[in-house]
């Protein structure tokens, strides 16, 4: 026992370049850890000593030190100490992205930082890199942009947009980047495939304003930007990343784990595209179906409720005859019932009109900047969103669930395919 009467965890020792790697498994179990003695740090981000960081179920962790340390760790979790990790290779890439940014500091014929996007298949770990990276540049005083278009989780906003933010300061442990004042598009649905011709769109729409916005923000132009992607690399999946890659005017691709994916990229990136295979760890765990599911309703009642600072969303009715509500996509048509010179893909970019009923129970709904339909709604931004927790048919109201107070904004909500129970 502790002196405090607390029971005591167990200690592990590390050598240098090991990493203690733990998966939070049992309902309700909250594990803690403590760095004792040396230096670690949790997917880029270093730990303070004596600290206690706890970590719910559902966590997969994994707990790197470069110079050697001291750990405790206490509650029920599965856990092992691995000394096999890519980790000098993520250093290495982190390096030479520095380099990039000290020539685009310091030579006048260079413009911008490096544009860097990693790829690759479902949990290879992507967006634990991209945590890296940006960690190792901020730890440099770099202020990186980090650009998610991987709809599945959604680290900015909720699943199903897409985003942009300025990472100023390091990730917090168990929390994140920070997430103020995100650029954040919506596309509605968790996986791309549902409308690659909306994604295609939204994605060059996200690449012109952070390109704008590196132009007007000196520090972050030099820093550079850090695009996570999808794990769907094939097909259409593929086509979207040489997309992206063409509208973010990527300078380096890192391709984790798959030699086809490499050799395709390789073959079909302009020359001075550099595409750098890595391998990923041995840590990296798979995630079924009912664990992404799970993952997805965490993200979204963090954005409402909060986490370890908790959040207090408003609750209130509006009445139908208020709101103006669209969804992105019409049902497909033949090409042959389409008017003459449109496409069947044309559909999936049209606005249409939603009439409020039963139908949006549990659904949530996107905040466009975008004040009437004859903006351009699908290239707008998005200020936030709202989950509809009840339909009153009779008085032809909805009681919504949303981050801010009454009234809604005088704006077009966009209907989302993600649905949120909220258990509150
Ligand atoms: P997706 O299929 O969603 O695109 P991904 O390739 O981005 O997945 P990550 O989300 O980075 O993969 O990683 C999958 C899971 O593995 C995450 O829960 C992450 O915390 C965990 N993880 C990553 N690296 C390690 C490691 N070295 N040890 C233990 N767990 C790890």
């Amino acid at each position: 026992m502790a002196e405090d009467g607390e029971p005591k965890g167990k200690e592990y020792v590390l050598e240098a370049d090991a990493e203690l790697r733990f998966e939070v498994e049992n309902k309700n179990e909250n594990v803690i850890l403590t760095l004792k003695s040396g230096y670690a740090e949790i997917f880029g981000t270093e730990l303070v000593r004596g600290k206690a960081y706890s970590f719910k179920t559902g966590a997969k962790i994994a707990v790197f030190t470069w110079q050697g340390c001291t750990l405790e760790l206490g509650g029920e979790c599965d856990c092992y100490i691995a000394k096999e990790t890519p980790m000098m290779f993520y250093l290495n890439c982190h390096a030479c992205l520095e380099q990039l940014r000290m020539k685009a500091e310091n030579e006048s014929d260079v413009k911008r930082g490096p544009i860097t996007m990693i790829v690759g298949p479902s949990d290879v770990g992507k967006s634990t890199v991209c945590r890296i990276l940006l960690n190792y540049a901020v730890r440099m005083g770099r202020t990186p942009v980090f650009v998610d278009l991987d709809v599945g989780q959604g680290a900015i906003s909720i699943p199903g947009a897409i985003g942009a933010l300025l990472v100023e300061r390091p990730a917090a442990i168990g929390e994140g980047f920070s997430e103020q004042a995100p650029l954040v598009y919506n596309f509605g649905h968790t996986g791309i495939q549902k409308n690659t011709q909306l994604m295609n769109v939204l994605v060059g729409r996200l690449a012109e304003v952070v390109h704008e916005r590196l132009q007007a923000n000196k520090k972050a132009n030099v820093s550079g930007v850090i695009i996570n992607t999808c794990g769907w690399v094939k097909n259409d999946g593929y086509r979207l990343l040489k997309h992206a890659a063409r509208a973010f005017e990527v300078d380096v691709v890192l391709v984790l784990d798959q030699e086809k994916l490499y050799n395709e990229l390789s073959r079909d990136m302009p020359q001075f595209v550099k595409v750098v295979l890595l391998p990923k760890s041995g840590g990296v765990v798979e995630r079924s179906k009912a664990y992404r599911a799970e993952a997805r309703d965490d993200r979204i009642r963090h954005y409402f409720y909060g986490n370890k600072t908790p959040l207090h969303p408003h609750s209130f009715d509006v009445k139908w005859s208020d709101l103006k509500i669209y969804k992105i996509g019409a049902p497909p048509l033949p090409d042959s019932c389409m008017p003459l010179g449109m496409k069947a893909e044309d559909n999936m970019t049209k606005l249409v009109s939603v009439q409020p009923g039963p139908n949006l129970l549990h659904h949530i709904l996107a905040l466009s900047f975008a004040a009437s339909p004859e903006d351009d709604i699908i290239t707008s931004n998005i200020a936030g969103y709202i989950c509809v927790t009840n339909v009153d048919v009779e008085n032809q109201t909805l009681t919504v669930l949303s981050p801010q107070p009454r009234p809604l904004p005088d704006t077009v909500l966009l209907l989302c395919d993600l649905q949120f129970m909220d258990s509150h």
